[in-house]
């Protein structure tokens, strides 16, 4: 009986999981998706401590309340900016946690079929590259790791790697009930084949890695919810390693780099050394003053955002130009890259905050060609995304990137702190172009001067 009342709460926190996720793909019913899956998430805990024969409740009260109060404190305190970093701790911890439950099972002799003990096997693989690969893409998202590693024969020592640990997995599960230095050994070439795989991928390729290594754990959960019969945790880890494979070929397909090329091929350009081609010329400076008279007496405006908006905070600011323009009878509309800032959707979030309509906000492929007709185009903190050497330069670690085609606009304005390169660390060619002018100054305070203008040219 209580059996089956468990069985049937997982069917129903499984259901819960899938309805979440689907909610989640539209911004306007996101922030309800995630409600649903972090409720469904805190019925299938309290189901699961009904399960009969549990054991060591104390200890599991602490781990949830010393692994929720950090969550909860983390979640509140993380910048924006540093949000990459806490998707990727996150995702560790998933894959993490899936590897500790087979090592467990391992320890303690808890499988009996050679079915299991395979999933297991291929779980805490996963789930360890995973957990692994993670920490090295934190490290180097927070800057403490600040190169790619690579090895001399990278590619071969990857494979060794790979080929020995699953050697080890193999002799695993033909023993049956592995010896405690054969599970070390495992899990040591599991962990150290995470590490080797992602140190050597750098720079524009790190967020396409952490979406892989997010399928990844999805995987390793999926399959120790197998082990361990848990058909809440089977789906819950089907659906993120699906949606994980998913968004990884968006990203990849939105970089033009296939997944391969971007885990066993060294960076070429700025992020292995190079720079990729110069760039003649010079770039133009204009005012806030100049900038307003532009863009109150244009028919249409694209407003590009990308990082440094981000950095700046000015998402307000710029909605309130935006607005201010608006009523002066400028068509004002936003574009996003699907790599602009440092997470996937990071714009979309910033926008909707602000309070801007999802109906003002248009992806790459709706609104590229709709920049030759724009009379601006204002570039606010974005500069990879908006790269045309993406298009030219064979040498370049961008190129084949999509990018927004801001330059074909009649007039271009970036707004930007300096001379600073872009997260690929590379030049950019838009910059240094006949329609280009830059907007010196921190987004926040620029826009907030171009506002000032644009008020004084209305009275
Ligand atoms: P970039 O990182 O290419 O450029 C950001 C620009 O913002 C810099 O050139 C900087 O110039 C400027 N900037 C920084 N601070 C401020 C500020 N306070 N006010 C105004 N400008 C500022 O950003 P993009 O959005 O164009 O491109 C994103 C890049 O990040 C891509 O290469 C992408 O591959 C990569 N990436 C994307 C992730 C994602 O999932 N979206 C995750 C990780 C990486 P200056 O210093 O002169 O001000």
């Amino acid at each position: 009986m209580l059996n089956g009342f468990i069985q049937a709460s997982y069917f129903a926190v499984a259901v819960v999981f899938i309805l979440g996720l689907k909610a989640m793909s539209s911004p306007v019913t996101a922030r309800k998706g995630i409600v649903w899956a972090g409720w469904a998430m805190v019925a299938a805990t309290l189901v699961t401590l009904q399960t009969p024969g549990m054991q060591n409740y104390g200890l599991m009260i602490v781990a949830i309340v010393a692994g929720g109060g950090v969550a909860w404190w983390s979640g509140k305190m993380v910048k924006m900016t540093d949000m990459p970093q806490m998707v990727a701790v996150y995702n560790g911890m998933g894959g993490g946690a899936a590897a500790a439950i087979a090592a467990l099972e391992f320890a303690r002799g808890g499988i009996h079929s050679p079915v299991v003990t395979t999933l297991a096997v291929l779980g805490a693989l996963i789930g360890s590259v995973a957990f692994s690969g993670s920490c090295v893409a934190y490290a180097k998202l927070q800057g403490i790791m600040k190169k790619a590693y690579r090895l001399p024969q990278q590619n071969k020592v990857n494979l060794g790697l790979a080929a020995a640990t699953v050697l080890v997995g193999l002799v695993i599960i033909a023993s049956g009930a592995p010896s405690g230095a054969i599970i070390v050994i495992f899990f040591v070439l599991a962990l150290a084949l995470g590490v080797v795989l992602t140190s050597p991928i750098g720079g524009a390729d790190m967020p396409v890695v952490i979406s892989l290594l997010n399928a990844f754990t999805g995987l390793a959960v999926g399959l120790e919810g197998y082990v361990l019969g848990n058909p809440a945790l089977i789906v819950a880890g089907i659906v993120v390693g699906a949606s994980g494979t998913l968004l990884t070929q968006l990203m990849a397909k939105a970089m033009n780099r296939p997944i391969s090329n971007i885990i066993f091929t060294p960076l070429t350009g700025a992020a292995a050394g190079g720079e990729g081609e110069a760039i003649e010329g010079s770039m133009r400076e204009f005012s806030a003053l100049d900038a307003a008279s532009v863009m109150r007496y244009a028919s249409k405006v694209i407003i590009v955002p990308g990082y440094g908006m981000a950095v700046a905070g000015a998402q307000h600011k710029v909605w309130e130009m935006a607005q201010l323009l608006e009523e002066g009878g400028v068509e004002v509309v936003f574009a996003i890259h699907p790599v602009a800032g440092r997470m996937p959707g990071h714009m979309n979030v910033l926008l909707a905050e602000a309070g801007v309509p999802y109906d003002k906000i248009f992806d790459l492929e709706e609104i590229n060609a709709d920049f030759a007709q724009a009379d601006v185009a204002l570039v606010i903190g974005a500069n990879d995304v908006v790269n045309p050497v993406a298009r030219t330069d064979k040498t370049s670690p961008i190129y084949g990137m999509p990018i927004l085609n801001v330059d074909y606009a009649h007039n271009v304005i970036v707004v930007k702190r300096g001379k600073g390169a872009g997260y690929s660390g590379i030049e950019n060619a838009l910059f240094y172009k006949d329609n280009c002018r830059m907007l010196y100054g921190s987004a926040q305070q620029a826009i907030a001067e171009v506002i000032t203008h644009v008020k004084a040219l209305e009275s």
